[in-house]
């Protein structure tokens, strides 16, 4: 008999392909002894996704057999899991789905085969006559993009029955796939929702119906998948935002444009005037623009040939007419901003610049607006309008390595301060067959960016050709406290727009040079800083920005003005503090600031005003009794000032 990579590398049953030659390959594949065969098991990334598309087919698999009028999409793995798209008459309910999932069990302990089998073009059209979408993919539709065809030949997967030998069901597929259906573990499975998609992601093709699944080597694997949902949930920042009174996106305004309400307006004033500090004493300059411009300036920046489809439409202003209504003078377009670069350049370019000035850095809470597809606007992670705290340096090409390392060093401490610290770093490189700039120029940046986020000494992630066409960038990448990975600033070099917008500065020499132009946003924008902090700590803001630090909480009403007198106190050492002389009894008042997340209850009753105390109660309910009042706001103000975590 034929070996195959299974009598290889297969005996053990977390081995699901095999690495044949390089390819990843069912391991029922026939090999010869020149072949080189290795094992990829379904903990590794590949294999994890070999597990998830073969849970796929067993979806797809179960919804011909509940409806058989079903018609097949695609059925790729995805991030934590896999989708398949059906065309079927009405959308799938939860009770839908909880049927799929019982047949699902039913077909994953009945072990079914794959077998893979390789079909002309003439038999896979006749095989799948009933399965239009399908033959669209073996008409090329699609592309090789999809899992289904795009490889060497058209090969159909069949379903076996473990017994018989029988053919149960089939899909079209390059594969590969797990040996059988044995290998996915019917308690480690779940499928999550259904949502309605378009055929192959244009919104021009016909919707489908899609489900989402989600599938793991272990059923502890699957329960700590689905409590980190739940945590996430938790902690979704839209829905903090609206139970802590923070921020919304009203209807009337919008999708993608949010108004802050005055609890969130204090924590954003706080983030910008630490962040303005902080950039003043590093030597930044502010400077303010206009939201709307003239597309002149984006012709002239080359935003309208590369950006036009992230823009919001133009604008057609300045129109004269004469007194017969003809039109005297044409219009002129004007557009909403979508990054405050240009205005920047002008301000640099508004008066001749002398090397002495350089590094000139200008900043700026910029607000911009960016016509982001329905489909992607996200809470204010991804929002249509947004203040970026964007600056733009400008400096000679011998400053700029040590430009670089000190802002690295200013953005990483500049996060630390607001509480994140789990970072890494990437570096995004040359493409060479889209960049502008000189080689020599490209590799100098790149060698920088890459020294100075080794001197950082945090790990560093290559991107290799991913940077734009005009120059390296460097991402830092924070996790937060759930582990998730979000990116946050971002250093980019530019050897494009000084190039177009002419700019010049008069060197020691009296000759005239280029400066080199680094774009930076540390928060990205403040509205998805805002975003991450917020869901970083649940909505527990630490002292120092939280919207509210401390709540005073009479035992009775007798103890109101002992109160008022010790918050007027903490006030006056700039403070935010709230007397709660509500009705409500003294527990629920308790409650309703534990609610709100409140870093700092002060109690006080009779015990107290008579030793001139309070009694402190902490966010994680511990309780301090009879604090001197001194002390007590002694211990605030020092937790505000040293922005402590707790
Ligand atoms: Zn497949
Ligand atoms: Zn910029």
């Amino acid at each position: 008999m034929a070996t195959t990579a299974r009598d290889l590398v297969g005996g053990d049953r977390s081995v699901v392909v095999a690495r044949i030659n390089g390819e990843l390959r069912d391991l029922g594949t026939e090999v010869t002894d020149v072949d080189v065969v290795e094992p990829v098991s379904v903990g590794s990334p590949e294999g994890l996704a070999v597990l998830r598309h073969s849970t796929a087919h067993v979806l797809a698999q179960a919804v011909q057999d509940v409806f058989p009028e079903a018609k097949l999409g695609i059925g790729p793995p995805i991030k934590d899991g896999f989708y398949y798209d059906f065309d079927v008459e009405t959308p799938f309910t939860p009770d839908d789905l909880a049927q799929l999932e019982k047949r699902m069990v039913a077909i994953l302990k009945s072990r079914q085969k794959f077998e893979r089998r390789v079909v002309t073009e003439e038999d896979a059209v006749r095989e799948l006559a009933d399965e239009p979408y399908k033959l669209r993919l073996i008409g090329s539709e699609g592309g090789a993009d999809v899992m289904e065809v795009g490889g060497a030949e058209l090969t159909i997967y069949d379903n076996l029955d473990a017994k018989t030998g029988e053919r149960c069901w089939g899909d079209l597929c390059r594969g590969p796939h797990v040996p059988d259906t044995g290998y996915i573990p019917p308690n480690a499975v779940r499928l999550m929702r259904s949502a309605a998609a378009y055929w192959l992601g244009d919104q021009r093709n016909e919707q489908l119906q899609r489900i989402y699944g989600t599938a793991w080597p272990s059923k502890d694997e699957l329960r700590a998948h689905l409590t980190f949902l739940e945590e996430a949930e938790k902690r979704d920042h839209r829905k903090l935002g609206a139970e802590l009174d923070l921020f919304s996106f009203p209807e009337e305004i919008g999708s993608g444009l949010a108004v802050f309400h005055p609890k969130g307006g204090v924590v954003r004033r706080i983030m910008e005037d630490y962040s303005r500090r902080r950039h003043e004493e590093a030597g930044y300059e502010f400077v303010n623009t206009p939201h709307i411009t003239k597309g002149t300036l984006f012709e002239l920046s080359g935003h309208l040939d590369w950006y036009a489809e992230g823009m919001y439409p133009p604008m057609q202003l300045d129109v004269e007419h004469d007194a017969e209504g003809n039109v005297r003078k044409q219009a002129q377009d004007y557009y909403l901003k979508p990054m405050n670069c240009p205005m920047h350049n002008l301000i640099f370019g508004a008066r001749g610049r002398s090397y002495r000035e350089l590094p000139l850095r200008l900043f700026e809470f910029g607000t911009v607006y960016r016509y982001e597809k329905s489909g992607v606007v996200q809470g204010l992670t991804r929002a249509r309008g947004f203040t970026q705290d964007d600056a733009h340096i400008y400096c000679t090409k011998e400053q700029m390595g040590l430009e670089l390392d000190n802002l690295l060093t200013f953005v990483l401490g500049l996060l630390r301060d607001y509480g994140l610290s789990d970072f890494y770093l990437e570096l995004s490189t040359r493409d060479p067959q889209k960049s502008v700039g000189t080689e020599e120029v490209w590799l100098e940046a790149t060698e920088t960016l890459r020294e100075a986020a080794e001197r950082q000494g945090l790990e560093l992630v290559l991107d290799e050709g991913g940077a734009a066409f005009y120059g390296p960038k460097i991402s830092v990448q924070a996790k937060d406290a759930i582990g998730r990975t979000w990116q946050m600033s971002t250093i980019q070099v530019d050897f494009n727009l000084p190039e177009r917008f002419g700019l010049e500065y008069q060197a020691a020499d009296g000759s005239r040079q280029r400066p080199v132009m680094i774009h930076r946003a540390l928060f990205g924008s403040i509205e998805r800083f805002f975003a991450v902090l917020l869901e970083h700590y649940a909505g527990a803001f630490p002292p120092w920005l939280a919207p509210v630090q401390v709540v005073a909480i009479p035992v009775t009403d007798g103890h109101n003005a002992y109160l008022q007198d010790v918050a007027a106190r903490l006030r006056g050492r700039g403070v935010r503090v709230e007397v709660d002389t509500a009705d409500d009894r003294m527990q629920k008042k308790i409650r309703n600031a534990q609610r709100a997340k409140v870093p700092f209850m002060l109690i006080a009753g009779d015990d107290d005003v008579t030793a001139g105390a309070v009694s402190f109660r902490y966010r994680d309910g511990s309780q301090k009794n009879g604090v001197p009042v001194d002390a007590a706001i002694a211990e605030i103000v020092e937790a505000v000032e040293t922005r402590v975590q707790v």
